[in-house]
């Protein structure tokens, strides 16, 4: 609980008047409907609400807001209730009421010509990502949760994944917001522009914010050519830094085509095999370590192939490379995505397990995960080490399995111990200790030891200035 502030259940008042605001169908109390709203996927958040409300529109958000901020009134934001930092659930002894923003699920318009789309914050990315495909466009963020997740939780979250490389990370995809601020007021600010320097970035201030300042209920985004000419190849390498001088050879072949480039270790073939239908070795022979590579360009380009083909031929000749294969066709392409994206999976029916999202500049990965692996296995015999991910930008997935013969129970009881040796190994390096999920609840606490002392203090003084009665998302962040 947040002991910076009183929780007291919402007055009989408050109830009747946020009922009203919504009607019916845009509220529910019934605690069989709420119960996959108040709890995380992996079990490892429980919160509970007696309310939930789903408005339909940005008019009852604002006067929602405006009744919680009136009535002393916590509320918690939600899209999908994906987030893996604990961002989107209620704290237990809070008494906070789930918002959801579910039924805001339009498309307000999509324009090829501009190539951009105004979505409502409701929208399931996978959605918002074949609204362009009809258009013959690319919405490029794409994560492992994008049949569920919502563009609102994205921004919000300011989600990364895999397309970070080549389009960035959801703020970089964003030009315009509309935004409830706890007051009931709305700004409107969704305009399509890629150029306006009329001072301070507001909406950069909700984007990443975790839904502790306001909520989001539409956005303007960038929309990209469709790719033409797709090659995904997955490489053997000997070693991590191999994978670092790859991607240079690659960009330095075949320019920014290099779309996603990701880390995936051997133990992770051996989970994905043994516990993920459909799954198999996707080389011949085993090695220590691959890397996943998609290189994309609007149209067909017999050249493009070549670069790619012959950089490949000449990474092997150097030793940087063991092996490799070009998907020959789209479903071998997104077999082989399907395995990257299915590595959280896989891990689950190992045991318990310990992760971290974290970053670090590109050339300190091989560091990070050597120094990280070594110091962990050091503390607990027989530890499996699961580092995978976005190493194209400097994003590795650190994860633990407990070992075959210890109990889930004594592995997590060693959970902050691990986390705090991780994390300061990536301070070390010059890293974060969130790349791409955020703090939420998870990390509210940890990263007061690292961020800079200012940037905290302006922080919360942000928060203080637009939730000046703290009735959104508490406890969370900061
Ligand atoms: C299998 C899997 C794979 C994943 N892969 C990735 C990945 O590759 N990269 C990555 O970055 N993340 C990843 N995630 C994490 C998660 O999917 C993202 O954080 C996602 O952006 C959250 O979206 P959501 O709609 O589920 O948001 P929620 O979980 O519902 O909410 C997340 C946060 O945003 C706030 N919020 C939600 N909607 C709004 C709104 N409209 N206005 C204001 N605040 C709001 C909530 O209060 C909460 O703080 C993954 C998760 C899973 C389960």
């Amino acid at each position: 609980m947040d002991t910076t502030r009183n929780f007291s259940p919402p007055s009989a008042e408050a109830i009747d008047r946020l009922k009203a605001a919504v009607g019916p169908g845009g509220w529910t109390e019934d605690q069989e409907e709420i119960a996959p709203w108040v709890r995380e996927d992996r079990g490892l958040w429980f919160g509970s609400a007696t309310l939930m409300l789903k408005p339909a529109n940005t008019d009852e958000v604002s006067q929602i807001l405006r009744i919680c901020n009136e009535t002393d009134t916590c509320l918690v934001p939600q899209g999908g209730n994906t987030s893996l930092v604990g961002a989107s659930i209620p704290i237990e002894g809070q008494h906070e009421i789930v918002l959801s923003l579910r039924r805001l699920n339009r498309i307000r318009d999509i324009d090829p010509l501009s190539n951009t789309i105004i979505v409502e914050a409701g929208c399931i990315l996978a959605d918002i990502q074949d609204a362009a495909d009809e258009v013959e466009r690319l919405f490029p963020l794409s994560l492992g949760s994008q049949g569920s997740c919502r563009i609102g939780g994205n921004l919000s979250t300011n989600a990364g994944g895999t397309g970070v490389l080549k389009y960035g990370n959801t703020r970089d995809l964003a030009l315009g917001l509309e935004v409830v601020l706890p007051n009931g007021d709305i700004i409107n600010d969704l305009k399509t522009l890629r150029k306006d320097n009329t001072g301070y970035s507001v909406k950069n201030l909700f984007i990443g914010a975790e839904g502790t300042l306001g909520v989001i209920t539409a956005a303007s985004l960038k929309l990209f050519p469709k790719p033409g000419d797709v090659l995904t190849g997955f490489v053997a390498i000997p070693h991590v830094a191999a994978a670092i001088d790859l991607l240079s050879r690659a960009r330095q072949a075949v320019g920014d085509t290099v779309t996603a480039f990701e880390l995936i270790p051997r133990i992770g073939i051996d989970f994905l095999c043994k516990h993920i239908e459909g799954s198999r070795d996707p080389l011949e022979n085993q090695y220590e370590w691959y890397a996943l590579i998609e290189i994309s360009a609007p149209g067909k380009d017999v050249d493009l192939r070549t670069a790619f083909e012959n950089m490949l031929e000449a990474a092997y000749n150097d030793d940087v490379l063991e092996d490799a294969v070009i998907a020959g066709s789209a479903a071998q392409a997104s077999q082989l995505w399907r395995m990257r994206e299915s590595l959280n999976e896989a891990q689950k029916p190992e045991g318990a397990s310990i992760k971290h999202d974290v970053s670090v500049p590109i050339t300190e990965i091989p560091q990070l995960i050597a120094e990280g692996s070594e110091a962990i296995s050091a503390m607990i015999e027989d530890v499996r080490v699961l580092a995978f991910g976005h190493v194209g930008d400097g994003n590795v997935h650190f994860n633990f399995s407990r070992p075959l013969t210890m109990k889930d129970a004594d592995f997590m009881a060693q959970a902050e111990k691990i986390h705090h040796i991780i994390h300061d190994i990536v301070h070390k390096l010059g890293g974060s200790i969130s790349a791409e999920h955020g703090l939420g609840r998870h990390k509210r606490e940890e990263i007061k030891r690292f961020k800079d002392p200012a940037s905290l203090e302006l922080m919360s003084k942000i928060k203080d200035l637009i939730d000046p009665n703290g009735i959104m998302n508490p406890g969370k962040v900061i």
